[in-house]
């Protein structure tokens, strides 16, 4: 028999990531702080709870995909939370990018209700969450990841596992930070190449031709052509998690020298009031910072 799953966080991700448990075949039933979200899925056929904790009644496998740490505590605790409903009986995945130092405090808060729990965030963006194509990175119980594989690749292409609960988000932190230095050095090269008098179809022809040729640049290089910059990954997600980075690489005594730079850089994205586009908008950041004329 199927499990019933309970999805709680309808945004850029979660809505592709119910709507691709749909597809499957799953019963989904959904809820989204701002409910009006729920909407497409419910004509895909997903059932609406009023409440996290209606959610998590009617369910047995309770997935949260949100903005992070208070957005959770909100969900699982707040007034109806989910948490009053999770038991020994039910499965709790978090999806959401958070450091892995919170989610071993999540894990000892959960413990009480019994729930089995599994960190779960992945790698990839928009369209990976809408092809099912993300890259799932699990940590938790080993036997309830293996059982649990068949719901998180009805999200994604692979479920890699990364050990205990917590080391899930050990091994988003080290992704992101790849992500976010390679998508502040493609925005620098090709700020540099710019004042440099060099065409942008030269400098991306010349990275696209070579081994430094990758998906990520691929996808990112029309925003920067095109100096457009809808959101797949919004730049303050990004800054939250490398807030998350350089707090993590600090309690491990890790040296993350360009990380401290580049969260100063996305940073001044948000301030500058560019939150809420897309990462790569890290080039405005470059920009705003280039020699006036
Ligand atoms: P998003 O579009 O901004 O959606 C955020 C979701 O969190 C919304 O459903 C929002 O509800 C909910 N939320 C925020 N604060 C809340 C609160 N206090 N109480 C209840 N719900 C709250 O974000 P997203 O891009 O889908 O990202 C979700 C998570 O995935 C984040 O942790 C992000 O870092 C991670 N992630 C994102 C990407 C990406 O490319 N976008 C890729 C990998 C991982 P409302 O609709 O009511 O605001």
């Amino acid at each position: 028999m199927k499990h019933k799953i309970g999805f709680m966080g309808l945004g850029i991700m979660g809505t592709p990531m119910a709507a691709n448990l749909l597809k499957a075949g799953y019963p989904v039933m959904v809820y989204n702080r701002s409910p009006e979200k729920a909407a497409p899925l419910v004509q895909q056929g997903a059932g609406l709870a009023s409440h996290p904790k209606a959610l998590a009644r009617a369910t047995d496998v309770v997935i949260a995909m949100v903005t992070g740490p208070e957005a959770l505590g909100d969900l699982l605790w707040g007034p109806d939370g989910a948490g009053g409903a999770l038991s020994h009986s039910k499965v709790f995945i978090n999806m959401s990018s958070v450091s892995p130092s919170y989610t071993r405090e999540l894990a000892r808060e959960l413990e009480p209700t019994g729930v089995t729990f599994i960190d779960a965030p992945v790698s990839g963006t928009k369209k990976p969450a809408e092809d099912g194509s993300l890259i799932i990175l699990a940590g938790g119980p080993q036997d309830k990841v293996a059982e649990l594989s068949p719901v998180l690749l009805a999200m994604g292409k692979k479920v890699v596992y990364c050990g205990a609960a917590g080391q899930g988000s050990m091994m988003k932190m080290c992704i992101n930070l790849l992500v976010g230095l390679m998508m502040e050095g493609f925005a620098e090269v090709l700020n540099l190449a710019k004042l440099g008098g060099l065409s942008q179809e030269a400098m991306l022809d010349t990275v696209f031709s070579g081994p430094l040729n990758c998906g990520m640049f691929q996808v990112k290089a029309a925003n920067l052509q095109n100096n457009t910059y809808p959101p797949a990954f919004p730049l303050k997600h990004f800054t939250k998690d490398a807030k998350f980075i350089v707090d993590t690489a600090f309690e491990l005594g890790a040296p993350v020298p360009v990380a401290h730079t580049i969260l100063q850089l996305y940073r001044t994205g948000v301030a500058q009031g560019w939150g809420d586009e897309d990462v790569s908008a890290i080039a405005k950041v470059l920009e705003h910072l280039n020699p006036k004329a």
